[in-house]
Order: C-alpha cells, then sequence, then structure tokens
C-alpha cells in the first residue's frame, strides 16, 4: 500500500489517450493502436481475488478482477475494502501502459457483501412496490456505498423473469411478468446515473443486466450437464416466446437505459421450433450473444460470461475460451484459470481461429467503460461517500422498500392493522434473525442465518409499537393472556441452485417446525397472524385457512421496521404480488397466459389498508 503511483514513462505520458479533454473514442482509438496482442488478451481476461496470485494481475496486465462470493473473506469495514481494491489497482497501474483495473462485486440488494452497508430487499419484494422510482433511488445508494468502498463494477441488476419457483434465484428476480422486469430497469439508471458523464462520479458504477438470456425461464429437470436441476438447466422453447419473455428486459435495458454490461447466463437454449433442438450453452451462443444482443439490439457495451461459465464448454481450454470470444463474450470472467486464459487467447489469434478484429471489438468495449469511470484520471476510490454507509437517510429509503414490498393475502376481522395496546405473542425464528431476512449473497455467497448484519429484525420493530410482547422462537412459551400471535414462517437463506431443497428437502413446502408453529398459536390466541419471510411462494393452504392476516414478507433485508410499519398501520398495506402464488407444487412452472391456470392468488393480487385510518380492505387488481 505504501507503494508510490506508478511515474509514467514520457512516451505514454503525452498520448492522447492520456487526454481526458478528447473524446472517448478517440483516446479509444490511441490506446488499442499501442496495444500488444498479449495486453488485448490480459484486458479480456477477469480473475477472483483469492483463487489468483495477486502479482499475475502486473504479470498478465488483468483486465478485471472481482470479489466472487464465497472464494475469499471480505474485509469488514469500507476502508479496508478501498485499500484491498486500491493494492490491487496499484498492481494494474505498474503495467506498461497503465491501464486501470475494473473491479466487480454482486450488490444485488445493497452493497451486500461490506458488513454495515444497507442492505434492501431482494429483487422479489422489490417488484411486488410496483414503485420503479424508489428502485431507482435504491440503486442509487447501492452504487454509492459500493463505488465509496472501491468496486466500481456491478454485477446486478438480474433481469430473469421467473417462470418457476422452484428455481433457487427466484428471489433475484422481479417477477414473472417481463413488463414488470423492464419497469424496474430504473435500477440500471440509479446504479448509473442517466447521462454518460455520471458513470465517473463517485456515486455510480458501471452495471450488469443478467443473465442473458431465458435464465427464469428453463426447463425442470434439464440440464447438460446435470441430472435434475432447473438452475443453469436448459429454456426449451420456440422464437417468439423467447423474444417476448426473455429477451424483452434486454431490450429495454439496452436502448432505453444503455446498461454498461450484460453477463451471459449459465443456462443453455434448446429450440422447439427448429429441426436441431440440441441445447446450446449461452456462452457458446453465437446467434444470440452476437446476432441478437450486439447486431440487433445494438449493444455498444461489455458481454462478460458467469464465473467460470466456459469450463462447461465442451474440449479443452484452449477451445473453450476460442468459442466462448468467437461468440462474442468480450470478457473471460475466471477463477484460478486466468493464468491459462491469457495466453489461450494469444495462441488461438495466432492460430488464426479467433479473428484479431473480433479481439480488437472486445477491447474496444471495455476501455471505453474504463474512460468512462474515469478510472484514468481518477483509478483509486474517492472515500468521500464512505461516510454514508448504512447512514440514517439511506436505511430510512430501505425501510420504505420494506414497508411498499409487503404483500397482504388475508386479512380477516380488520385483524391489522394490530393496536399498541394489544397484547402480542410473537413466534418463529425468522421473527428475530437478520441473517435469515436479508437472505442469500449477503456477505457469503449463501448467506447464513443468525445476526450477521447490523439492523432491526422484525420483531424489534414490533417491539418498538408495542408495550406487551412475549417472544418465543420455538412457540414453547405459555400463550394465555394473548390478544393476537404473530407466527413469523419461511425459508433460511440460500444461492443458487434450487434453494432450500438440498439441504432440508422441502422445496416450496413449509418445514415441520414452521407447520406446527402456526397450529400452536392459531390454536391458542384469539386472533393469529402469519407473516412469511421467504424468497418465494411457499405451499400454505392450510396456514391461510388457519390465519386470520397473512403476510407475505419476501427477504426485506437490513430494516425489520419495515414490516413493523405495516403491521402496526403507520404505513398501508400496498404491495402486489410479482408472481402467482401456487395452491400446490404441481403447478409449477407458472402458465401465464393459460385460462384453466388457476394459482391460489394471482399476479397482481394483495389488499390494501389505509395507514392508520383502520377503514376495511379491499380486494385489488394490478
Ligand atoms: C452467478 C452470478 C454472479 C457470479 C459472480 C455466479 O455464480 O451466477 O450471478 O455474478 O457468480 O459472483
Amino acid at each position: 500500500l505504501a507503494q508510490p503511483f506508478p511515474a509514467r514513462p514520457p512516451e505514454t505520458a503525452a498520448a492522447p489517450y492520456r487526454d481526458a479533454r478528447l473524446p472517448v473514442e478517440r483516446r479509444v482509438d490511441d490506446l488499442l493502436g499501442r496495444m500488444t496482442l498479449e495486453e488485448k488478451a490480459g484486458q479480456m481476461t477477469q480473475a477472483t481475488r483469492g483463487t489468483v496470485d495477486p502479482d499475475a494481475i502486473t504479470r498478465l496486465g488483468l483486465g478485471a478482477l472481482l470479489s466472487a462470493a464465497g472464494t475469499a473473506p471480505t474485509p469488514n469495514t469500507p476502508a479496508a475494502w478501498a485499500d484491498m481494491v486500491d493494492a490491487y489497482q496499484r498492481r494494474a497501474l505498474a503495467t506498461r501502459l497503465h491501464i486501470p483495473l475494473l473491479y466487480a462485486t454482486d450488490s444485488v440488494h445493497g452493497d451486500n457483501n461490506l458488513l454495515g452497508a444497507t442492505v434492501f430487499p431482494h429483487n422479489i419484494a422489490m417488484g411486488a412496490t410496483r414503485d420503479p422510482a424508489l428502485v431507482r433511488q435504491a440503486a442509487r445508494i447501492t452504487a454509492t456505498e459500493t463505488r465509496a468502498s472501491g468496486p466500481q463494477w456491478v454485477l446486478g441488476p438480474c433481469l430473469c423473469v421467473v417462470r418457476d419457483d422452484r428455481w433457487g434465484r427466484t428471489y433475484e428476480s422481479y417477477g414473472e411478468d417481463p413488463r414488470l422486469v423492464e419497469s424496474m430497469e430504473t435500477a440500471v439508471d440509479g446504479l448509473q446515473g442517466t447521462n454518460t458523464k455520471d458513470l465517473a462520479r463517485p456515486d455510480h458504477v458501471l452495471a450488469t443486466a443478467k443473465h442473458f438470456a431465458g435464465d427464469g425461464d428453463t426447463a425442470y429437470g434439464t440440464s447438460t450437464t446435470k441430472g435434475f436441476t432447473i438452475d443453469q438447466g436448459v429454456t426449451v422453447t420456440d422464437h417468439p416466446h423467447f423474444e417476448r419473455v426473455d429477451l424483452a428486459p434486454y431490450r429495454s435495458a439496452v436502448r432505453r437505459h444503455h446498461v454498461g454490461s450484460v453477463m451471459a447466463s449459465y443456462s443453455s437454449v434448446g429450440w422447439t421450433d427448429r429441426a436441431d433442438r440440441r441445447p446450446v450453452r449461452m456462452s457458446a451462443h453465437k446467434e444470440l450473444l452476437t446476432g441478437v444482443l450486439k447486431r440487433r439490439m445494438g449493444f455498444p457495451g461489455i458481454l462478460v460470461s458467469d464465473w467460470e461459465a466456459i469450463h462447461q464448454l465442451p474440449g479443452d481450454h484452449a477451445t473453450r475460451v476460442r468459442t466462448a470470444v468467437n461468440a462474442g463474450i468480450d470478457m473471460l470472467m475466471e477463477g484460478a484459470d486466468a493464468a491459462r486464459t491469457v495466453p489461450a487467447v494469444v495462441t488461438e489469434v495466432r492460430a488464426g481461429r479467433i479473428p484479431l478484429a473480433r479481439v480488437d471489438d472486445a477491447v474496444r468495449r471495455i476501455l471505453r467503460a474504463k474512460f468512462r469511470l474515469g478510472l484514468f484520471e481518477h483509478p483509486f476510490t474517492d472515500r468521500r461517500n464512505a461516510r454514508t454507509i448504512g447512514s440514517a437517510a439511506h436505511r430510512a429509503l430501505a425501510r420504505r422498500a420494506v414497508a411498499e414490498s409487503q404483500v397482504l393475502l388475508k386479512n380477516d376481522r380488520h385483524a391489522l392493522p394490530l393496536r399498541p395496546s394489544q397484547r402480542l405473542y410473537v413466534a418463529g425464528a425468522n421473527a428475530d434473525d437478520l441473517g435469515d431476512q436479508a437472505g442469500g449473497w449477503t456477505l457469503t455467497w449463501q448467506g447464513a442465518p443468525g445476526h450477521t448484519i447490523p439492523g432491526t429484525s422484525i420483531l424489534r420493530g414490533i417491539r418498538r409499537y408495542a408495550r406487551h410482547v412475549t417472544y418465543s422462537a420455538d412457540a414453547s412459551a405459555p400463550m394465555r393472556g394473548h390478544d393476537v400471535g404473530i407466527v413469523v414462517i419461511g425459508e433460511t437463506p440460500y444461492a443458487e441452485g434450487e434453494g432450500d431443497v438440498g439441504n432440508h428437502g422441502r422445496s416450496l413446502n413449509l418445514s415441520a417446525r414452521d407447520r406446527a408453529a402456526v397450529d400452536r398459536v392459531c390454536t391458542a390466541v384469539p386472533t393469529c397472524v402469519v407473516l412469511d419471510v421467504a424468497g418465494r411462494p411457499q405451499i400454505v393452504t392450510g396456514e391461510l385457512r388457519r390465519a386470520a392476516a397473512f403476510v407475505m414478507a419476501w427477504l426485506p433485508g437490513s430494516e425489520g421496521e419495515g414490516v413493523a410499519d405495516v403491521l402496526f398501520g403507520e404505513r398501508p398495506f400496498t404491495g402486489k404480488l410479482p408472481v402467482s402464488w401456487p395452491r400446490s407444487q404441481a403447478q409449477e412452472p407458472v402458465n401465464v397466459g393459460d385460462r384453466h391456470y388457476d394459482p391460489l392468488y394471482r399476479y397482481g393480487y394483495g389488499l390494501t389498508t389505509s395507514s392508520r385510518a383502520g377503514r376495511p380492505p379491499s380486494r385489488t387488481g394490478r
């Protein structure tokens, strides 16, 4: 860290690419013209912190790094994060042409890899708010907190259109309707800003629309590599459906929101309206990557492969690199293999198997982003906004987002809103667990139960309103004398795959513990309210019958008080289901558009209450 900023040799100090007054394209042309093939190959490679030797950054001239969730412990203060990113940046600047590094992180619901950051509800909850302006503000906060701690590139938002709740990434989706997903692309504006100059400011980052395309629409039980998996599986579809559902959000992300990067999905596409139905992995899908995304949609930014995704392609390493780059991938996101990838690109170009023009196109896209981010002028972290990380103002917006995302599915006998004078019995571990309430992609890849992050639990929020609260995680405390029972059920954290199914074999079903808690509390206490803290709808037909009121709380993040705000009528319930709610798992995947499809609650369902006024709730549609 003590190393000085490397001195610029005279021949590049005056080079046009160093001149911030020149147009970006001119600077790109100048720099590209000075680069060797090896340097170009380095720019096209992104390595994972913790799996690559830091010296390799200088030796290979790597274009980017990332903190991939789960691969190495992350620092836990903003300053330590920024010191880490800046130390890597120094190594990048020690290369011949001093090309700065892009540093990426998965800030998918706030700067969620940083302890103390504002953790927003996951995307599915943001979809429930139907509030594009709020989503934009939340993304702006995410950008500010992330960039103040080092990374300038965020691997989000996920634009997946989820069609099967058994998918473990359901909560990363804004919903099942492509139009809803499109309306939430204000997240891109919040992250990047809307003016090209915004990217260079300390409160914006480069955004990534992921995972292109069809990741939420794969067929359950089909995969090119595994037995039964929905994650990284195959989207079995015809062209019109794929256009309407899976590609539509990218069209607007590229054309209206000018998203700076796109990540190719791990999943494959298999056409049903073609003679050849064999699934093709997205990182090798030239027709979709180059033909559709780059040519037809006119995407000018960086197309990055998912983490080690090229390892799933057939052939040896060089063949995989060649296939991906020739299909249209500009940046190869690697783990430990970055050191093999750079020479592989060089060899394939020298052998004439990757056209040099393809490499130049890829490097142009990468350099363009670096110039726009202002990294050549300000390669190190601007830490001025670090004091706003987890600030009261940021958390207040997250709390509002939580309140707006709550979906009231049932409210008999005006059970809600609650009154502060009522004697409350609160049950269920998810009532008082910030880790459960934040879900996956929180400090670690999978997330973890327990008070892993600072914030307020739902229980703490309830206690701020009510005077008489008994809490019993397992519902074993005496229940007599209470007016209302609040049972908080739900999931424990997971990321990717199929979620809980691997650990508990229950998928969308409730755990036996949750079922027993609802049973006990709803039998013993006169009025029973059930809250579901989960990343997707669960099978709750029986519990709905038992409860007077049922609230879908999703994964609210660090501000559990937002849940209490609607329970006590400080704010009204206005959230609407972003996905339809199945009666049983047999109703997956959702049959949007089929008139015989009869879910328990339709897409868009959600009762409203008015704040404090206590008027009877009304049924609402979209
Ligand atoms: C996920 C991506 C993520 C990447 C880097 C992959 O496993 O599919 O969404 O951006 O890891 O952490």
